[in-house]
């Protein structure tokens, strides 16, 4: 029996993790695999029914498992809390850690269905087929943060820490996947201007001569921004860390048509986190016009890496190429001539394609 804690969390999060479930549920046991699912509360949802965004109880049940699903978390009811206790501070930045979720995982593929969706020209975006490690526990996110009194009003300060084994572990992760694809790693730093990233570039420097097969390229951040868009197609594995990554990931997006394309996983502890690289869209949720694909494709890393079934992960992700290939839209991907359809029926016909 494989355990799953369930984390819907808020917005349109509850509407698009049901999907991705019911999709595992008819692909999982024809691999043998029987998937046994915990709910629990986290965020917004859990701050409104138990007063704190990362109840005790999730962070069991999470630690419990063998893999988490996360929708996603936060929205405007939550934003006027103090910093500390809104939802993305209080639940996700400590589940991350709590669980040492020190990578996380973005493929970032366009589905050749997809391409007039993509604002970018075709020739730019056509082949897009990269993977961005982002680290996920260190850098300004997780550093000392504070606030004191200043002549001017306030000084407030965020301190940016990365240490030796922080990067060597993250860049070992980053170069053992380009091995296994085109052995190439950009690794995105601000070089010219942080210690930090000076560190960052010495470090993963030092740790590529042990992997004479990879080409590693250094890139400025700001750099970066503008080649994602300029050339896409010259990106195999992006290096970076965590808020740099934080912001290229959603740059990254528009590559895929749309971020609720965008799946993602974090590795680093026991337990392995699944998630779709999107937020809780306060402005479509509740309306039955989300894109479950993320969550369905996240759900499809999830039978690959914690529960080595490859297969099932491939059906899934055929299942989801056949739904766009016959013309089947989420708002946020539709094109003219397209067929419009709603989160539910969406997450319907990626079923009924399964092993077609
Ligand atoms: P967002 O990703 O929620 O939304 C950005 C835009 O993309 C919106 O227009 C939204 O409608 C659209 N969008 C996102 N996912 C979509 C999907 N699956 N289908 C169709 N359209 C989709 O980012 P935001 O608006 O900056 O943040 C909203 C809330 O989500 C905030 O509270 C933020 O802190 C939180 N957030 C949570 C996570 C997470 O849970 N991992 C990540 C990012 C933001």
């Amino acid at each position: 029996m494989a355990r799953i804690a369930v984390l819907p969390g808020d917005g349109i999060g509850v509407e698009i993790v049901p999907q991705a479930i019911k999709v595992l549920n008819k692909v999982a046991p024809k691999y043998g695999i029987e998937l046994e699912y915990s709910e629990g509360l986290i965020g917004g949802a859990a701050i409104d029914a138990e007063g704190i965004a990362l109840p005790e109880t999730t962070l069991q049940l999470c630690k419990e498992s063998q893999a988490v699903l996360l929708g996603a978390i936060g929205g405007p009811k939550w934003d006027t809390l103090p910093a500390p206790q809104r939802p993305e501070v209080a639940s996700l930045l400590p589940l991350r850690k709590h669980l040492g979720l020190y990578a996380n995982v973005r493929p970032t593929v366009l589905n050749p269905a997809l391409i007039g969706a993509s604002p970018l020209k075709e020739e730019l975006v056509k082949g897009t087929d990269m993977v961005v490690i982002r680290e996920l526990t260190g850098g300004i996110y997780f550093g000392e943060k504070y606030r004191e009194p200043h002549p001017s009003g306030e000084k407030a300060v965020d301190i940016l820490v990365y240490t030796t084994e922080e990067i060597e572990r993250i860049a070992k992760l980053a170069f053992d996947i380009a091995s296994k694809r085109r052995k190439k790693v950009t690794s995105v730093d601000k070089a010219n201007v942080l210690e930090s990233s000076r560190l960052w570039r010495e470090t993963v420097t030092r740790l590529a001569q042990d992997y004479p097969e990879i080409t590693l390229e250094h890139m400025y951040v700001d750099n970066c921004a503008m080649q994602l868009i300029r050339n896409p197609l010259q990106f195999d594995v992006i290096l970076t860390e965590n808020m740099f990554g934080d912001i290229l990931t959603d740059e990254a997006s528009i590559l895929s048509g749309s971020i609720g394309m965008l799946a993602s996983a974090s590795f680093g502890g026991n337990v392995a986190m699944y998630e779709p690289a999107h937020g809780s869209a306060p402005d479509i949720a509740g309306q039955d016009k989300a894109n479950p694909l993320a969550t369905i494709l996240s759900a499809a890393m999830m039978l690959k890496y914690s529960f080595n079934c490859s297969e099932g992960a491939e059906e899934i992700e055929r299942a989801v190429a056949k739904v766009l290939a016959e013309g089947y839209r989420t708002g946020d991907i539709m094109e003219p001539g397209k067929k419009l359809v709603g989160t539910e029926e969406m997450g319907n016909l990626v079923c009924e394609k399964l092993g077609e």
